[in-house]
This record gives C-alpha cells, structure tokens and sequence, in this order.
C-alpha cells in the first residue's frame, strides 16, 4: 500500500508525516497520516480531522482506534489525517491565520492557489487516488456547547446505491441526531457555501462520505472521544474491516431533514437554556439576553425543535447565533 511516498506493507502500521507547503522562512508545513494496512484484504477507510483547525475530539478518537488496533485483526486499510488544515491548526482557529479562507470550503484544492487551497490539493489528491470511504471530523464552533451528531448528505446526481451506502453508514455510525442535508434544496441552510467541502466532494467523486460533529471545539472532551471511538469502530464493523457486534444507540435515532440557525435580535449579555440533545415545545423560554440599561429579553421557541448546539459563550450582538436547531424530523 503506497500512499504519500509511503510504502506500508501488510500487517504494518505507519506514523509519517506528507509535505504540502513551504514557508518563507524554509520551515516545512506537514501534514501528519498514520496507515495502518491490515494482514487481509478490505476496503480504504479514510478518516479526516481538523479540516477546521480547533475541532480536536474526533481526530483524538480516530488516533486512539488507530492505537488499539492490531493490524492482525485488520481488513483492510485505516488511514487518519488527523490534522488536515496545519496553519489553522497552528493559529488554534477554524481557519487559517495565511489567507482565512475556510479549507471545507476548498476542495478539491488548486496547485496554483492560495495556501490553503494548496494543501486541500495534496490532501484530496491522496483521498481521490485511494480512499474507498471517508469520515470528515468535525465539532461545533468554541462558544457552542454540543452533543456529538451525524451529518450526512443527499448530493444531486449521486447514483442511489451511492446514497445507500453513506446513509446506512451514517446511521450505523450508532448516534441520536442525524442531519440529512439536502443539498439541491438546503441553500441558506448554513452560512458560506457548501461547494468545496470535503465530503460532497468525495461523494462527486464517488466515494461514499459523511460527516461526525463531535462536540465542542478547541478541547478534548472524553466523553465525546469515547463517543467518536465507538462510532468509528461501528463503521469499520459495518464495512467488514473489524470483527464484531455493531454496538446499537442508546437512545432511539432520529433524522433531522429542517435545521435552522436560532439568531439573536438582541445584543448584551445571553443564557441559552436549550440542551444539546434536548427537544423543546413550541412557546418554551430556551433562552434570554439582557443588558444593563435597556433590560431582559425572555426568547421562546417559534416552533417545536431539536437543540443541535446551544451558546454558552455569553456576550452576543445582534444577529449572532443563540443555537443551531432542528426543526423537521423523523424517527429512524
Ligand atoms: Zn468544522
């Protein structure tokens, strides 16, 4: 198995680093990967972290499954990229401090561009030439509390049995929340585009991807590496590349088809009292913002929803985001 220069024989396992940019001052930017190439024949599963610079817990979880495994009882091959955007990274940021475009936005990269399109393009050129299947990590923003969830999506003109496959190992994945994102018919649904990301493009490209939103950035939360080591273990179980019983959800799944940012009309100070993970009716109070002249602001739920994320970063102006909800869904 070759990848990045790279010669990984069977059974073996590999920590090596892959050159994308140099810097003025002649220091090189890396990239780190780690291979592990089972003793038996299996799928590529490629697992990629920090697209975002500050969003840690999944790429965490993927080394520690990394770690565990015994390329014995391995089909297959795992490949990590824990840290895929390395000068966001370097900046503790989602983007990177060079050009502050956002690298989930770039793909599939261009040689000739700026640098952060620049590494996407090394980075998706090793995905494209030998990744079967991919898991992108990501986790909500710093001032967002969040339980971990799944987001999957429907690209146009991807072949049916395509989408089988990523929703199957969506769901197998084994969380409660999972997003479906329509992406012929989600425009507006987040901010910036959603051309460029990572696991669209792999899916245009054809390899089945989906997305792991693994709690709260710029920390390692264990419970949610706990959670991310599980689901990951579930998908190469469902992929046949590790023995075992696929470990069911606790909780029973659901599908979210509607989300919708929950945004402030108030500036000063502000309480969400929505949990992640918690349903709430409509007319609820899920949150108030106040300031120290012109009073409380008590903000009820317009609709019954699903909290996705919730602030817990306090100060906020107006038109920042309060939470990121669901609001249509269905049982699995
Ligand atoms: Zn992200």
């Amino acid at each position: 198995m070759k990848i990045g220069g790279y010669d990984v024989r069977k059974g073996e396992k590999l920590r090596g680093r892959i050159k994308v940019l140099k810097l003025a001052n002649q220091c090189e930017v890396t990239i780190p990967i780690l291979i592990l190439n089972g003793t038996e024949e299996g799928p590529v599963f490629w697992i990629n972290g920090a697209v975002h610079g500050d969003e840690l817990n999944g790429s965490v979880g993927a080394k520690n499954v990394f770690e565990r495994l015994d390329p014995k009882e391995v089909r297959g091959t795992l490949v990590v990229t824990p840290i895929a955007n390395p000068l966001a990274f370097q900046n503790k940021q989602k983007h990177s401090f060079m050009d502050h475009l956002d690298m989930d936005q770039m793909f599939p990269g261009d040689p000739t561009g700026l640098p952060t399109q620049r590494i996407a393009y090394h980075l998706f050129g090793l995905i494209r030439e030998n990744a079967d299947y991919l898991l992108s990590l990501h986790s909500n923003g710093t001032a967002f509390r969040a339980k971990p969830y799944i987001v999957y999506k429907r690209v146009p003109n991807t072949p049916a049995e395509v989408f089988r496959k990523i929703e199957e190992m969506a769901l197998t994945f084994g969380l409660k929340a999972n997003c479906c994102v329509d992406i012929g018919s989600a425009k507006g649904e987040l901010p910036g585009v959603t051309a460029g990301a990572l696991d669209i493009t792999c899916i245009q490209n054809g390899i089945p991807a989906f997305m792991l939103e693994a709690g709260r950035g710029g920390r390692i939360q264990n419970e949610n590496v706990k959670i991310a080591e599980t689901g990951i273990l579930n998908t190469m179980k469902l992929l046949n590349m590790v023995s075992g019983d696929i470990r069911k959800p606790e909780e029973k799944q659901i599908i979210i088809t509607k989300r919708m940012f929950f945004r402030s009309d108030y500036a000063g100070m502000s309480q969400v009292f929505g949990e992640p993970g918690s349903f709430v009716k409509k007319g609820e109070t899920i949150a108030r913002v106040f300031d120290w002249v012109e009073g409380e602001h008590m903000i009820k739920a317009p609709e019954d929803m699903y909290i996705i994320c919730s602030r817990c970063h306090t100060v906020v102006d107006e038109g920042d985001r309060l939470a990121f909800v669901g609001t249509e869904w269905r049982d699995r």
